[in-house]
């Protein structure tokens, strides 16, 4: 366990627009900054951060929180996993508290992989660079290759000797188990001996978006028939395939700099395009593209450009995981490279400047790809043509026409010419696959649908006259949480009559009335603290709470803008109210409508009564009771006419 204090001071150094934008691009607008969300895919950004209060919302899919929730989500760690990614980043030294051996043993197995994948990498770049054979093997085919001294720093390049024994020998001496050192891919159990996996190899480590070693990528030099040219790590805690984007460590600055991400398909084009100084480069080792890797490029860029060389194998590659990305809205190019060359050899034959030169004149969108590729292959099939028409109308179906209506457009026209099919038919068919994917998601958008919330006293309804319902316009729920974020924003600000602002709060709202529980809880912490310290908590203190829910609500209570509903205006002839005082109107909103919630309840009371009454005196005398109290909340609405409402859904 790390030790609250520890926790705490994490909290205070972690600055949340630098770690955040580690990972995404921020931009700044007026108080906050706003980016892409990384949380679900969109063009216009409605992810919004607050630099001062240390939170970020996002208005599309609702995910918040803070710096450590950030971490959670993003890199899919744990609460105590992302204290210690923090940490790390920060250099803070944690403090252990008391752990139990549970919990030691889980730690431990969690962790050790890491580190043995960091000392692993340590010790092939060691034996690289300062043993006789790692220079005369290992390094002179590096050299061979071009690739000087920074740039194996750079990609932490190395070599496992041939012997076979070796890393095993060296890791066993460093306390690390067999079974570990072959979880991690590095030896193999053969007839009760265990030998190297990567011996007589050079080393590619594999690291993560934060320079983690996650694994190896390990090259063949000698020819061999018999054995693969590259051998990667088997799939463990740490080192998924579909995940791992190679280079995204050194690339991600310059990808999102340049806003623009190559792809190529090799370690070895990675760093040869870097060390030609083209340095927004990864590799996806070949396989098609899956949704997480979409992601973690798309966190940075939505332009995207894939280098293939011109082997049949190459164009199948590039074209499958495609259509998803156009789905995800990436502006998708496609680079076919010179007949035998691939980005590799390309970029040291020709130079960075022929190199950019070529990208920017062969530059090919993917329908376009598409329709040429395919077109080779029809030839005069019938029935190979109709497939491939429906391959392409299927792709540019997935544009979406609202946000890109004349890039649609421009394929209709480009894929009627090339297939030589009639516009009109295509069109059709477009729409066919268009309405089909409708269907799909509404159906499956029904099944997900939430029921009406029940509104609050409905039996009222029947026999009052019709008068503004608070509760129709905005549940009971939002109002408490209104009040709750009201009173940390605003509980230390001076109030007419009372100490601040909380004491307002305090003294003219029955904290019964507040019935969602974690809203019950913050209004209780707040006041004890104020008891406790005789001053009001800030957001900060609630910011930091150690309780994750706590933590997640206040990002809630971060918006998009001031925005006062116009419906209070049309419904109510609400007028709104500008100005430093605002905050007024902000506190005594939610207590107003305490207040009326009270009255409410009163009035549920003696209606009550009134049903069971059976003396006709006592009858009427409730009657004329409950009549005064409807009269009293026709009063205090229309006073709350003269306040400004804001809704805060
Ligand atoms: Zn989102």
């Amino acid at each position: 366990m790390i030790a609250q204090n520890s926790i705490q001071e994490v909290m205070n150094r972690a600055d949340i627009l630098e770690v955040l934008g580690q990972f995404i691009r921020l931009k700044k607008r007026g108080a906050n900054h706003i980016a892409n969300c990384p949380f679900h895919n969109e063009k216009t950004p409605s992810f919004y951060v607050s630099g001062a209060k240390g939170i970020y919302k996002c208005f599309g899919c609702g995910k918040g929180g803070n710096v450590v929730t950030f971490i959670q989500e993003h890199e899919k760690l744990t609460y105590p996993e992302s204290i210690r990614w923090l940490a790390d980043y920060y250099k803070i030294e944690l403090e252990e508290s008391e752990k139990t051996p549970e919990q030691q043993q889980q730690q431990l197995a969690e962790e050790s992989l890491r580190i043995l994948n960091e000392w692993a990498a340590q010790y092939f770049q060691d034996t690289l660079l300062n043993t006789d054979e790692g220079q005369a093997i290992g390094l002179s085919y590096f050299k061979q290759r071009g690739y000087k001294k920074d740039i194996i720093d750079k990609f932490r390049l190395g070599y496992n000797p041939e012997e076979g024994h070796a890393v095993y020998k060296a890791g066993k001496q460093k306390g690390y188990s067999a079974e570990l050192l072959e979880k991690a891919g590095l030896v193999k159990n053969r007839n009760g001996q265990y030998y190297d996996v990567y011996r007589g190899r050079v080393i590619f480590p594999i690291q993560s978006m934060t320079g983690r070693v996650l694994g190896f990528g390990a090259r063949i030099l000698k020819s061999n028939e018999k054995a693969p040219k590259y051998i990667n790590t088997p799939e463990n805690e740490l080192y998924n395939k579909s995940r791992i984007l190679y280079g995204m460590y050194q690339s991600r600055q310059a990808i999102s700099k340049l806003d623009e991400c190559f792809l190529v398909e090799g370690y070895t084009d990675v760093i040869s395009l870097h060390m030609g100084g083209v340095e927004n480069v990864v590799a996806s080792s070949g396989t098609s593209l899956t949704e997480d890797q979409l992601r973690a490029i798309g966190h940075l860029t939505r332009n995207l450009t894939i280098l293939y060389d011109g082997d049949a194998a190459g164009v199948k590659a590039a074209l499958r995981g495609l259509d998803m990305a156009l789905g995800q809205s990436f502006n998708v190019q496609l680079v076919l490279l010179p007949e035998g060359e691939d980005p590799d050899s390309f970029i040291q034959k020709s130079g960075a400047a022929r190199f950019h030169e070529y990208v920017k004149e062969n530059k090919q969108d993917v329908i376009g790809f598409r329709m040429e590729v395919g077109m080779r292959d029809v030839g005069n099939d019938p029935v190979k043509k109709s497939k491939l028409v429906n391959e392409v109308a299927e792709s540019i179906s997935r544009i979406n026409k609202a946000e890109d209506f004349a890039l649609q457009d421009h394929y209709i026209r480009e894929a009627s010419r090339k297939l030589s099919v009639d516009e009109a038919g295509l069109v059709n068919l477009i729409n066919k696959y268009i309405r089909e994917r409708i269907d799909q998601e509404s159906r499956q958008k029904r099944t997900t649908e939430r029921l009406p919330e029940q509104e609050a006293y409905p039996e009222y309804d029947t026999i009052t006259e019709p008068q503004p319902e608070i509760q129709k316009k905005s549940s009971d729920e939002a109002q408490e949480w209104q009040l709750i974020r009201v009173l940390i924003e605003h509980g230390a600000k001076v109030m007419e009559g009372y100490a601040n602002a909380a004491d307002f709060i305090y003294q003219r709202i029955d904290p019964d009335l507040i019935e969602t529980p974690m809203a019950r809880q913050l209004f209780d912490i707040y006041f004890a603290f104020r008891e406790a310290y005789q001053t009001v908590p800030d957001m900060s203190y609630f910011v930091s709470y150690p309780d994750q829910q706590i933590q997640q609500q206040m990002s809630n209570f971060m918006q998009a803008g001031e925005d006062v509903s116009p419906k209070w205006k049309e419904n109510y002839g609400i007028e709104t109210m500008h100005g430093d005082l605002n905050y007024i109107n902000e506190v005594e909103s939610p207590v107003a409508y305490f207040e009326i919630k009270k009255l409410k309840g009163i009035q549920a009371e003696v209606w009550e009564r009134i049903g069971k009454e059976q003396d006709p005196t006592r009858m009427a005398a409730l009657m004329k009771k409950f009549l005064e109290l409807k009269e009293s909340e026709k009063d205090m609405l229309k006073r709350m006419h003269t306040v400004i409402f804001k809704m805060r859904n």
